[in-house]
């Protein structure tokens, strides 16, 4: 069983990479942010909550994150592993996900770590703002504090992996299917 994090700053490129890896390995994606997202529009109490903090580029509260993932990974219970898309976000989103993890006999395989500067990170999300239809690409000061809320709650997160010999920084940076390669070449 492979269980993967898929890291980095908004806009590196985790949804797209998301995609291949599935096809490749055969695991179930869990993307917070399309949960959420998927909340906001069907008008769960849920999306309701996450919405303000969404639109504005903070994160949602631990608990309720923490407690949405947990629900959604517990519907899979044949999966041959999964990809972590956008999560964890804090130090105890990770602390939880491991306790999560352990008690179903489970561990965190390795967190792949896609790297890309900032100028590039704000060019492919007002770039994507044309399509994604979400706010929160949309306007240039938001992009802002989702790559400083990254910097400053996120960014520690690889830390954690790191201590435990499982964190690979991959360079995310070139075509779709180059950065797919780097990433395959780490999984194995
Ligand atoms: P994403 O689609 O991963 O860019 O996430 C969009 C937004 O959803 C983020 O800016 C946060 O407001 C919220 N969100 C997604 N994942 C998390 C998480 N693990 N913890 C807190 N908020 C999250």
């Amino acid at each position: 069983m492979i269980n993967i994090v898929l890291f980095g700053p908004p806009g590196a490129g985790k949804g797209t990479q998301a995609e291949r890896l599935v096809e490749k390995y055969n695991l179930v994606h869990l993307s917070t942010g399309d949960i959420f997202r998927r909340n906001m529009k069907e008008g769960t109490e849920l999306g309701k909550l996450a919405k303000s903090y969404i639109d504005n580029g903070n994160l949602v509260p631990d608990e309720v994150t923490i407690n949405m993932l947990e629900d959604e990974a517990s519907k899979h219970t044949n999966a041959n592993g999964f990809i972590f898309d956008g999560f964890p976000r804090t130090e105890p989103q990770a602390e939880a996900l491991d306790a999560f993890l352990e008690k179903k006999g489970m561990e965190i395989t390795s967190m792949l770590a896609l790297v890309v500067e900032d100028a590039e990170l704000k060019a492919r999300l007002l770039k994507r703002a044309e399509t994604s239809g979400r706010a929160d690409d949309a306007d240039e000061s938001i992009i802002e504090n989702r790559i400083q809320v990254y910097k400053d709650e996120t960014a520690p997160v690889a830390g954690y992996y790191n201590k435990q010999n499982k964190l690979y920084e991959i360079d995310g940076i070139g075509s779709i299917d180059e950065i797919s390669q780097r990433l395959f070449d780490v999984i194995g």
